[in-house]
């Protein structure tokens, strides 16, 4: 009896990350604040105003990455993030010079092609249309994800709002998926980079806005806790871009971030490089995937 009371104490208060879960078991978060330069997140944490993302790295760590290879906007870094390969794969290259990313590349649609659409719900939420969008008016190019779109368990984009909607969009879907079975999501919050535009990247308004952000992940790390998949859930933050020093523009903004509770991560490296450390983490051969990602998994 005694044994067994301790047994569900430890359930109802485990809220780490267990490396002991095999990589077939796992779920993942992918969290992008758009906009948060490498620099501005290391001061903040520095600063003590981001408690929850202080520790998550806690239990993994905080890595440098840089963004190359491609403009440092929205657009293109949300493709190299969420497919791994190069712009002249995916043939989105900035803002302005894009194509739908080709059917099959996405992480979502590479986990339900080892696992099978059953095997894992995916899900993606975005706090900014077009430069994350499935929308394909006729006569135009269409939007990266437009082809990807129809794989995603749970598209819940094509939407500008605010964090406090994207996070409470994020919370509903958790409370649906975290609880039963496996799960990838991406949530995109858009915050930081509108703060920046408007303020400037040396602003307080910045500064509040990745606040904001570490609040929302604080009530995603609750809410895993809640659905009891903490233990078995991966959560990774990074952005699309940084910002350019005291600027209120990203033109050559190359230094973001990755922090994550993976206790794999112990290298920084390149923004090609987290879609296979987020892959392989879940259980994916990267070996057997054509075309062959072009990055390294940000592990020793
Ligand atoms: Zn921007």
């Amino acid at each position: 009896m005694r044994s067994r009371l301790v047994f569900i104490a430890i359930l109802l208060f485990a809220s780490a990350f267990e490396p002991a879960v095999r990589p077939e078991q796992r779920s993942a978060i992918l969290l992008s604040w758009d906009g948060a330069g490498g620099g501005r997140v290391r001061a903040n944490l520095a600063a003590g105003k981001l408690p929850h993302l202080a520790r998550l790295v806690g239990e993994g760590a905080l890595v440098d990455v840089e963004v190359t290879g491609h403009g440092t906007d929205t657009k293109p870094g949300h493709a190299q993030m969420l497919t791994g390969y190069d712009p002249s794969l995916t043939g989105v290259y900035s803002n302005g010079r894009f194509r739908p990313i080709p059917r099959g590349y996405s992480i979502f649609e590479r986990l339900h092609q080892t696992f099978g659409k059953n095997g894992l719900a995916t899900i993606m939420v975005t706090g900014k249309s077009g430069n994350l969008g499935s929308q394909s008016p006729e006569g135009s190019n269409g939007e990266p994800f437009s082809l990807a779109r129809s794989s995603i368990t749970v598209w819940d984009g094509d939407q500008i709002r605010p964090a406090r909607l994207v996070g409470e969009h994020a919370l509903r879907h958790l409370g649906r998926y975290a609880p039963k079975g496996r799960f990838f999501m991406f949530v995109h919050f858009a915050d930081v980079d509108v703060a920046g535009h408007t303020f400037g990247e040396d602003s307080t308004a910045y500064d509040l806005a990745l606040g904001e952000c570490d609040a929302w992940l604080g009530k995603i790390l609750a809410a895993l806790a809640t659905a009891g998949a903490s233990e078995r859930t991966l959560v990774y933050v990074t952005a699309d871009h940084g910002f350019d020093k005291r600027a209120k523009r990203h033109t050559a903004a190359t230094h973001i971030f990755l922090a994550t509770n993976d206790p794999r991560v112990a290298r920084g490296g390149e923004q090609r490089d987290i879609a296979p450390t987020i892959l392989s983490a879940l259980g994916v051969d990267l070996t057997k995937l054509t075309p062959p990602l072009p990055g390294r998994v940000l592990a020793k």
